[in-house]
């Protein structure tokens, strides 16, 4: 659904995106993870058509996203990190805006807006002015300008910042029910468990490119764990110990004699993943995959 190769985008002598490659297919949750300043923004807003890239090429659906952008983006729904929502107007006539944008009127619009703001839990406030929304409803309210319309693919830079639970609880089970009616969606966060809560795949970008791409169990397979074990006897009570084989390791413990009370195994996660970036240049990467 989304192809993007070789993009490059600089401002002055620094370089946001140096040759950017991400391909999503439809149906999949694409996790875009990075620290700041890795390009996911640049990468979205490219997408958007808000910049244009030095270099590289992006389509939608085999749209060319430079040439064809107008026909391109009606493909698309982006939630910016930067909330873009007019204060005046109530959640219903924004969402009526961003639907008329979309290409939808009449009753398929209404039928359009009545299951996001359904979905989104913002029933109850759809005739209150943004305004007057606290910031978790405002972020829901602009998730949902982006789904408004059912477009095939969704761009979502931190819609969750700053959420309360019931929020982001609502905003998770929506994406994922955009993506399992087919979607191709790409989501920017800070906050890991809610790429396995959407059992997204990964793509980790770093300064300015995507290092790493694949699901969670194939980048951190080469990652070590955890053993823990405490003991009753006299000595150190607790040991812990980075270990790529942990079975291996508590073999060679229990050969030393001494006599555990518990055990316990961590497998490596997402959060272990995002450290080991600090000083990669590159962790495992996979074939972008062609997603035509
Ligand atoms: P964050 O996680 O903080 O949102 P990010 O991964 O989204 O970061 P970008 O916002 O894409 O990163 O920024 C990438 C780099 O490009 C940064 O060094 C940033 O300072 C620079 N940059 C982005 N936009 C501009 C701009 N309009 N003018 C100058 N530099 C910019």
């Amino acid at each position: 659904m989304l192809i993007a190769e070789g993009l490059v985008k600089r401002y002055g002598s620094r370089h946001a995106l140096d040759g950017f490659d991400l391909a999503v297919p439809a149906g999949e949750i694409v996790g875009l993870i990075g620290h700041n300043g890795a390009g996911k923004t640049t990468f979205v807003e490219i997408v958007a058509g808000l910049v244009r890239p030095d270099a590289g090429r992006i389509s939608i659906a085999a749209l060319d996203v430079l040439r064809e952008g107008r026909a391109a983006r009606r493909l698309l729904g982006v939630a910016p990190q930067e909330l873009a929502l007019y204060g005046s107007a109530t959640v219903r006539e924004n969402l009526r805006l961003f639907a008329g944008l979309a290409g939808l009127r009449g009753r398929r619009g209404v039928a359009e807006i009545t299951q996001v703001l359904d979905e989104l839990c913002l029933t109850a406030v759809a005739d209150r002015p943004v305004a007057a929304l606290s910031g978790g409803q405002r972020r829901r309210v602009q998730a949902a300008t982006a789904m408004v319309g059912s477009p095939p693919l969704l761009l979502l830079d931190e819609p969750t910042a700053g959420a309360d639970p019931e929020t982001r609880s609502a905003l998770l089970g929506a994406v994922r029910a955009r993506a399992e009616a087919g979607a191709a969606v790409v989501y920017t966060t800070h906050y890991l468990p809610e790429l396995v809560d959407l059992g997204a795949t990964l793509a980790l970008a770093r300064a300015g490119r995507i290092i790493a791409r694949g699901t969670q169990d194939e980048l951190t397979r080469h990652l070590p764990g955890e053993l823990r074990v405490t003991f009753a006897d006299a000595g150190e009570p607790e040991l812990r110990r980075a270990t790529m084989d942990p079975g291996a390791d508590l073999a060679a413990l229990l050969a030393s004699g001494r006599t555990p009370v518990s055990v316990d195994v961590r497998r490596p996660g997402l959060d272990d993943l995002y450290r080991s970036m600090e000083g990669a240049e590159t962790v495992a990467r996979t074939e972008v995959r062609d997603a035509a």
